[in-house]
């Protein structure tokens, strides 16, 4: 039997005795009980509607791979929800950008009955009707079938996304050692509060663990660009809010950040929560929040040190031609896609900073080992072309 004919064969009061005594609620960051949900859907006048997908401040969109590993379950689900509610239409929203899992679910979305749409939810639009999360519609469909087993998704860099019960530590599902900083739950925490929190906290299914070679700042740079990019742009506090707290970021780790931008980036951040409409405006600051208030020290290196912890902005790496080591073999001027390596046959060749786009293609090609990436200061360098063996370092 079908998950629909098994939700059928229980019937609207059998169905929803059970869901009630299985607890089920919603998924993510809105856990309420399912079935509430379904109460106020019905309380609608009109046609009632099921809107499925991730929650829209989910750029990371882990917990989609549910939607590879058993499309049908979700869907299935979605159909129980429609039985609930006597849905006119049921939707499953995927991001904007995921056109290509789009068209490969189309046709089984077609036989469950569900349009697809690319786009995060409207939920001004949509607040009187059903909206779940496509996890609530994975764990409707295995209790409906006798298969359901609490717990929550989670995925690491080691791991594809799996089913855990909800209070496994998150020490024992990464490893925490030389970890810099732990990215879950739309927040960044230290590895000695990571320790103390549990798979449940991974409310979008992600962990991911920062070593020493990745920048804070940078990465909350890469996270806000995102959300940015997932903004629909209705609520002010989301659209300029995002703006300006991806520039302040953008800016340190570009050596341009100023000693203001911390106290405006909490200013902006704490204000997006309390004035914008979804998920998107409400979690997305946390990111810049957490970061500025748990690694001051990060952003106090890029803009009062000049210096990226990391070594990972560009900004503050210099890449120069050991005067000593150079043989004027002129690999590094056929390799550079800037052209701004100068040098002639027998002469220590010289990088135009300026113009360096950092891409490291020159460390590669020299044989010598004569070109050097480094976060700290520069060594005398010649300021003139000069022949291999007569620099002078002092
Ligand atoms: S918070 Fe407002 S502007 Fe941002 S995505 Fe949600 S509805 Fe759109
Ligand atoms: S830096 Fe390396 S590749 Fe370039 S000229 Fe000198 S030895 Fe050759
Ligand atoms: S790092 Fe790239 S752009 Fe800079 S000098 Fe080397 S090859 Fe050229």
């Amino acid at each position: 039997m079908t998950t629909l004919e098994n939700a059928k064969a229980l019937g609207y009061t059998g169905l929803t005795e059970k869901i009630q005594a299985a607890g089920l609620k919603e998924y993510g960051l809105y856990p309420e009980l399912f079935m509430d949900k379904v109460y106020q859907a019905n309380a609608k006048e009109g046609d009632v509607f099921v809107y499925a997908g991730l929650n829209n401040a989910d750029v990371d969109g882990a917990l989609l791979e549910l939607l590879r590993i058993c499309p049908e379950k979700v869907f299935s689900g979605i159909q129980v929800a429609g039985m609930l509610t006597g849905a006119a239409a049921m939707f499953l929203y995927l991001p904007e950008k995921e056109t290509e899992l789009t068209d490969a679910l189309r046709k089984t979305a077609d036989e469950y009955g569900v349009i697809l749409v690319n786009d995060i939810i409207n939920v001004r639009e949509t607040e009187e009707d059903l909206r779940m999360h496509l996890v609530t519609a994975a764990d409707l469909a295995d209790l409906v079938d006798g298969t359901y087993e609490a717990g929550v998704y989670v995925c690491t860099a080691q791991d594809a996304l799996k089913k855990v019960p909800a209070d496994t530590k998150i020490g024992d599902l990464v490893s925490l050692d030389g970890a810099k900083a732990v990215w879950l739950g739309y927040q960044y925490y230290t590895p000695e509060e990571a320790a103390d929190l549990t798979a449940a906290d991974a409310v979008n299914g992600l962990i991911r663990v920062l070593s020493d070679k990745e920048c804070i700042v940078a990465e909350t740079a890469k996270l806000l660009l995102k959300d940015r990019q997932a903004s629909c742009g209705r609520c002010v506090f989301c659209r300029e809010g995002l703006i300006q707290l991806e520039y302040m970021q953008k800016e340190i780790t570009a050596a341009r950040g100023k000693a203001g931008y911390l106290d405006l980036t909490r200013e902006i951040g704490e204000a997006m929560n309390p004035s914008t409409l979804c998920s998107v405006g409400q979690v997305s600051a946390n990111a810049a929040l957490t970061a500025i208030t748990k690694f001051p020290e990060e952003f106090e290196a890029h803009i009062k040190k000049n210096k990226c912890p990391a070594g990972a902005c560009g900004a503050f790496v210099h890449i120069y031609v050991d005067p000593q080591t150079c043989t004027g073999c002129g690999d590094c001027v056929d390799v550079c896609p800037a052209g701004c390596i100068d040098g002639k046959p027998k002469f220590i060749h010289m990088i135009d900073e300026f113009e360096c786009t950092k891409c490291g293609k020159c460390i590669e090609v020299c044989e010598e080992e004569a070109i050097v990436q480094t976060a700290g200061k520069l060594p005398k360098l010649p300021n003139r072309l000069v022949k291999v063996g007569k620099f002078k370092k002092h």
